[in-house]
């Protein structure tokens, strides 16, 4: 099968959260079968270091935007099997950051139209195009309108994929034709319409062949007005085609018994000495107490993520005599509110605002609880890669967390099977309940030792996921 996705962002070039690691993994999966021929459109960022790479030119060409023509050129990185098409434009890709600009309807205006020039004047076929989050949203839309593109890519099927349905992507109605040439009779019949500008978001639901999200109580949330996206209605028309996959994860890339980043490697058999052999090693890099529960937060700072349920956490955390070790970016004040709690608890509190791989990784391989009260979460991979490393998700019961952490329940005692702790509430005492729940299952180290071993055994690699995505491709090519 010729399978294209197209995505803001993909490792190994770019990443600022779950959809990067989630379009490249799965890719390489997908492409493990010489059955399947597997290429990734993505932008190629200031950020990209292009050396690294070995980038060929692939093809040049102007793009038209109402009266602007744009230069872009296309590079081929040929990984694992995987076809990766970086899209080049120097004015819209060559910034600092990947997103947050005034002009960000147009920066992926410009990669959709992009990809479907290249596509078109390399007469590349694709039986599926599998697109990710609003950025793309487009393009189904344009697939089954513009009749310079009908049946000239093959099938070309359409998937989206829903990775984070607060995102929109909205524009004013005259975009439509001067960003994409599309009619404006497509925002006043209501097919791209919502909220009173056209949404890139709403419209891939619209038009796409299959629709997924990443984890299947997610696409049940989705389902129902109590999700507060506003798109139960559409969803629910959609309903039959329609699915929830669960993401898996990169098992080479996140594998703490080979993981060249984190100073010791262990494996479920010696994760004793070799976690805490890590966390002395953070412990002192970071000028931090020693033997102490070091819980921690490695997450976009933003109100998704539970913040105010967070920052009651990490204080009840050092009251009660632990360490919070935080890294992320995002909403200012929390960052500010975070630097100064560091400051306040310097022997107790760790803090690094920023992106940054390596510290990442050595986090997982350090903590003993990984903080996800998050108000929703489509799958989350932060607590799977968690409970790989030994580090106890402390999750809400929400989206993908719901169906990956079994949360230890101290009234039934359920450590044969618990892999993390759960709450229900978006309160203060479901907080500091979960919080008790980890003090107390460090002190008893059978029990912890019990319910780390159960983290750590899951099997999330991408296997069983990818051959559902397989057979979804396989029903949208019989539509
Ligand atoms: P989301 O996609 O909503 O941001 P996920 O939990 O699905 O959340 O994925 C987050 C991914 O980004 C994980 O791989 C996590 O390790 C990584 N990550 C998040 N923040 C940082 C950071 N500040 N530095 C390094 N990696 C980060």
């Amino acid at each position: 099968m010729k399978i294209i996705m197209a995505s803001s962002e993909s490792l190994p070039f770019s990443k600022t959260g779950g959809l990067s690691d989630v379009v490249h993994s799965l890719s390489e999966e997908l492409a493990k079968d010489p059955q399947n021929e597997v290429s990734i459109f993505t932008p190629l960022y200031k950020t990209i270091r292009r050396k690294e790479f070995k980038l060929k030119l692939f093809s040049s060409f102007d793009v038209q935007m109402g009266q602007n023509s744009f230069a872009v050129k296309v590079y081929l990185s040929n990984i694992k099997k995987v076809n990766y098409y970086l899209i080049e434009n120097e004015g819209f890709f060559g910034r600092d950051e990947l997103y947050g600009y005034d002009d960000d309807g147009e920066r992926f205006a410009l990669f959709c139209n992009a990809i479907l020039k290249c596509m078109q004047i390399n007469k590349m076929e694709c039986d599926i195009m599998h697109l990710h989050d609003w950025q793309v949203g487009m393009i189904p839309c344009i697939l089954k309108e513009k009749r310079e593109f009908c049946g000239v890519f093959g099938p070309c099927k359409t998937v989206f994929t829903i990775h984070n349905p607060l995102f929109k992507g909205y524009f004013r109605a005259d975009g439509l034709s001067y960003l994409y040439g599309l009619d404006e009779k497509l925002f006043y019949n209501g097919m791209v319409a919502f909220d009173g500008m056209v949404s890139t978001f709403k419209t891939a639901l619209v038009y796409s062949d299959k629709i997924t999200t990443v984890s299947p109580t997610h696409a049940n949330e989705l389902l129902t007005r109590e999700s507060n996206f506003n798109i139960e209605g559409i969803m629910n028309q959609r309903k039959n085609d329609f699915v929830g996959i669960l993401n898996g994860m990169d098992v080479r890339e996140w594998d703490p018994k080979k993981d060249a980043l984190i100073d010791y490697n262990f494996g479920v058999n010696d994760f004793k000495e070799g976690k805490e052999k890590n966390k002395i090693a953070f412990v002192k890099e970071h000028n931090l107490d020693e033997d102490k529960p070091i819980f921690s937060v490695v997450s976009r700072l933003t109100s998704q993520k539970g913040l105010d349920q967070i920052i009651i956490m990490a204080n009840e955390i050092v009251n009660r005599g632990g360490i919070v070790a935080i890294l992320g970016s995002g909403e200012k004040w929390a960052e500010e509110y975070f630097k100064n709690f560091a400051r306040d608890h310097y022997k107790n509190a760790f803090v690094f605002i920023g992106y940054d791989n390596v510290l990442a990784h050595k986090v997982y391989a350090s903590s003993d609880f990984m903080l996800m009260p998050s108000l929703f979460e489509p799958c989350g991979l932060t607590q799977i890669i968690s409970q790989r490393y030994g580090t106890l998700p402390i999750v809400r019961k929400v989206g993908g967390l719901a169906d990956t952490v079994l949360g230890f329940n101290p009234d039934i005692k359920n450590e044969k099977e618990a892999n993390g702790i759960v709450f229900n509430d978006i309160d203060r005492n479901a907080a500091l309940w979960s919080i008790d729940v980890a003090f107390n299952i460090y002190e008893n180290s059978k029990i912890k030792d019990k319910i780390i071993r159960n983290a750590m055994k899951l099997d999330r690699s991408w296997k069983v996921s990818a051959s559902k995505y397989l057979e979804l491709y396989e029903e949208a090519l019989k539509k």
